[in-house]
């Protein structure tokens, strides 16, 4: 089976969460199944692979929430570091932080400025990529601490919503494209 099968097997679409009208990807019964949760971490970490299999990133970049789950299992599998990406106010020293646009107000995130993969090739996982805003927030903190991302790795990409515009030409690995 391959990671786009297990994914479409095993997320739920549930309608009108958090609010009416969005269809919320629930990534818990994926999660729970030991057979296609391993299948979708390798599939994510081949992002942080080269064409002869040899791991070409430094570090991992997780996002609150979800990227706290997928992020520390695809570093574990590259044999490098994770680093998480909080919400405001969350990280207990001194951080860079990014303030983005939502649909309705402001998201600020944050990182140590310390960090793991500070100043080196970092890849970002996270579950679903959707205007890219949580992305995009991300690169910038990654070049705050003078790395580079070498790649963004995700489950799911929503076509339908302008992520692509918000992240140009980096590299993105989706393992399946919602339209
Ligand atoms: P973006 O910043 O608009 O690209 O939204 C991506 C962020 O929102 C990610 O951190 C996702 O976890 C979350 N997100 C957006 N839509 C969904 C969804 O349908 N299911 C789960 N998470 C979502």
């Amino acid at each position: 089976m391959t990671a786009a099968e297990v994914l479409r097997r095993l997320v739920v679409d549930v309608p009108d969460f958090p609010e009416a009208g969005v269809v919320f990807k629930d990534i818990t019964p994926m999660l729970a199944d030991p057979d296609g949760l391993a299948l979708v971490v390798d599939a994510l970490a081949d992002a942080g692979r080269d064409a002869d299999g040899q791991r070409c990133v430094d570090a991992v970049w997780g996002m609150e929430a979800r990227g706290f789950i997928l992020g520390p299992a695809v570093a574990l599998a590259l044999g490098v570091g994770f680093v998480p990406v909080r919400k405001q106010g969350k990280l207990p020293r001194e951080t860079h932080a990014v303030s983005y646009a939502l649909e309705y107000g402001e998201a600020t995130l944050e990182v140590h400025t310390d960090a793991a993969g500070a100043g080196g090739r970092v890849l970002l996982v996270d579950d679903v990529l959707a205007t890219g805003g949580t992305a995009r927030a991300t690169v910038e903190l990654v070049e705050a601490c003078g790395g580079t991302v070498a790649g963004v790795a995700v489950l799911m990409d929503l076509a339908f919503l302008p992520w692509r515009e918000a992240l140009g030409d980096l590299p993105v690995t989706s393992l399946m494209t919602v339209s």
